[in-house]
């Protein structure tokens, strides 16, 4: 799976792209992530690529020309898909794990990261992307909700979680879309809280039993009844 970034910050990822599962995942070609430079497409001396809004407003607006010419050069720059464009905006259709489940089936996903006060918005007249929003907040750039898609995503990749069966017992992956039961490890005993009894027995159904029931609990608890 490709996933292209299109940034004006695209050191921000660097880091990120050489550390734990993501970086494993490019080390075994199962997922690759390409960093496109929006400034590369500025005009002009001073490179610029955003502008006041018009009616007056505070802040800066990213200008059409820029984004649009470099998600067009993008798409089309080798012999990989077009790909899904998702927008990264406050505004957008909000990420959760069906949404990422959908995704995971693309290709290739291009993420275009706002900054300032966001998009001129004949972008989104333009390209159409799909808007996509990690909560209702405002963050102050779209990089750091680029890369929880990525990271959500790329859990979903075939190959690129040790255990293939471990996202299937994740919160909102389970039937029914429940949170996860509690998970105990060594030691037994810990500041006088244990494990609970269960858990020790070798017991298995009786383990998948009190993982669905405490599943069930924490969920009603947290986020009201699962689904059905
Ligand atoms: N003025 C915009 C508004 O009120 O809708 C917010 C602009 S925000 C300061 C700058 C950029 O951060 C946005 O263009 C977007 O790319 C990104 N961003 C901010 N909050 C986000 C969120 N909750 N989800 C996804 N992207 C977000």
């Amino acid at each position: 799976m490709r996933f292209d970034v299109l940034t004006l910050f695209p050191e921000i990822f660097s880091g990120y792209q050489t550390q734990s599962l993501l970086k494993l995942a490019i080390d075994r070609g199962l997922t690759s992530v390409h960093l496109h430079n929006l400034r590369d497409w500025a005009v002009g001396k001073h490179r610029q690529v955003d502008d006041k809004p018009f009616g007056g407003g505070p802040g800066m607006l990213l200008m059409p020309g820029p984004v649009v010419e470099a998600v067009e050069a993008v798409q089309t720059a080798d012999d990989a898909p077009p790909g899904r464009l998702l927008l990264m905006s406050p505004q957008g259709r909000r990420l959760d794990q069906p949404f990422v489940e959908d995704l995971a089936t693309s290709e290739r996903l291009l993420l275009l990261c706002g900054r300032y006060e966001g998009f001129d918005q004949r972008v989104v007249d333009l390209l159409q992307p799909e808007e996509v929003s990690i909560g209702d907040y405002v963050l102050n750039g779209g990089e750091v909700a680029a890369m929880t898609i990525i990271d959500a995503v790329v859990r979903l990749v075939p190959g690129v979680l040790g255990d293939e069966t471990s996202n299937q017992e994740d919160s909102f992956s389970r039937a029914g879309r429940t949170l996860e039961y509690a998970q105990y490890t060594r030691p037994r005993e810990y500041r006088g809280l244990e494990v609970p009894e269960v858990l020790l027995s070798g017991n298995h159904p009786e383990i998948a039993a009190w993982r669905e029931a405490d599943a069930l609990r924490r969920t009603a608890e947290r986020r009201g009844a699962a689904e059905s």
